[in-house]
């Protein structure tokens, strides 16, 4: 049988699964065994499915597929940063990246994920953004990479640690509200408790200031934080390194963000990428606290990432030293990103949809 007409079993949900074994003239129960092959022990083969009978396993073969991506390519950073290069179903590649959080003995890791193979939004200073757009990602997918390098980290730790990731953050390529519902229905199964079991609170969504779904978000009744791309605190350098400030300018992006916090409560995090003598002095630092200081929010500062081919540069320590001391003198509730992984190109922004050269080295 051709693959291409077999029933894709990833994303499906616990009842869903039930279902189709139940139409299968198996009983309820064998949906929930699936399920759990699926998202806990991040299965593909259904022949590994051991307390599935033999008949069955060979049935599944032939009729369902569970399409985890592989990881074709990886690379380990000094500080324990993995990047991950997987392959879709249509052979488009993207990257994950997991962070190390912790000591070695009992480290978790944050998984950084993507939502759209390449990004339309082409901020200026982004390698994702420069490399063009493809197209959005399916929740299957975004659900998928999530399995396959937990399955990969679990292989190479040696592991069976079911919470070996502990916090997923949508920061990977892609503008995640432009693929909006995919995204929502990716977080209901990544928080399943008989699944990846994954806690809202330990999940954040990034986005570059797509105001709809901001403020649809503010609807969802959902506890994961909302991360907002700021970069700049005026509508002309903003225009320049985030493109979508054209359409969604700041006070536009303001209003979403006032609306957000009134309808959930919740605290929004500004994350603000620094780069040399464009948006780290001192004036800047003012019209940041005119703009976030009424605001329920915090601030975290990104050193830039250099990315080849651009003429950005990051900042001096010194440099981003007195730019986060002017922001905490001015009430700002700020953090420094510590930088991860840049040794290997998996840090913020250095993510590619064609990254082949990066894992030549
Ligand atoms: N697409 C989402 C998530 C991107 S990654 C968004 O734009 O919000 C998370 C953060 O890294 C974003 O704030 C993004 O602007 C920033 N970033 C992008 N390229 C970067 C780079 N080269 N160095 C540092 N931060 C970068
Ligand atoms: Fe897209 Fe985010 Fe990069 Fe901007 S920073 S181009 S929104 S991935």
């Amino acid at each position: 049988m051709v693959s291409s007409i077999k029933d894709e079993l990833l994303g499906k949900s616990i009842e869903e699964l039930q279902e189709y074994m139940t139409e299968m003239g198996e009983p309820a129960f064998r949906g929930r065994q699936l399920f759990k092959w699926i998202y806990v022990k991040e299965t593909n083969s259904f022949y590994d499915m051991s307390d599935l009978p033999r008949e069955l396993r060979k049935k599944l073969d032939l009729t369902a597929r569970i399409s985890i991506p592989r990881v074709l390519k990886q690379r380990v950073a000094a500080d324990g940063t993995r990047k991950y290069l997987l392959e879709l179903r249509d052979k488009k590649r993207i990257e994950t990246v997991l962070i190390p959080q912790g000591q070695e003995k009992d480290c978790r890791y944050t998984l950084c994920i993507s939502t759209q193979v390449g990004c339309p939004i082409g901020c200026s200073f982004c390698a994702t953004g420069q490399a063009g757009f493809q197209r959005n990602m399916d929740y299957y997918e975004i659900i998928g990479q999530v399995l396959g390098s937990k399955r990969e980290l679990k292989r190479k730790l040696k592991t069976n640690e079911e919470n070996i990731i502990s916090n997923v953050v949508y920061m990977g390529m892609g503008e995640p509200f432009l693929n909006y519902d995919q995204m929502i229905k990716s977080i209901q199964m990544l928080n399943h408790p008989k699944g990846l079991n994954i806690g809202q609170r330990h999940i954040t969504v990034s986005t570059s200031g797509e105001v709809n779904g901001i403020r649809r978000l503010a609807q969802e009744e959902l506890q994961v934080t909302l991360a907002v791309s700021l970069h700049a605190c005026d509508d002309e350098l903003r225009n320049q390194l985030v493109p979508l400030n054209r359409k969604y300018p700041l006070d536009a992006l303001i209003d979403a963000i006032e609306y957000y916090i009134s309808e959930t409560n919740r605290r929004v995090t500004f994350e603000y990428v620094m780069l040399d003598e464009v948006n780290i002095s001192r004036r800047d630092a003012d019209n940041m606290i005119k703009l976030v200081k009424p605001l329920l929010a915090n601030v975290n500062l990104i050193p830039y990432n250099e990315v080849v081919g651009l003429s950005f540069t990051k900042p001096s320590k010194q440099k981003i030293q007195h730019f986060y001391s002017w922001l905490m003198e001015g009430g700002i509730n700020v953090t420094v990103r510590e930088e991860k992984g840049a040794d290997i190109m998996a840090a913020c922004g250095q993510l590619r949809a064609d990254p082949g050269i990066i894992y030549k080295s």
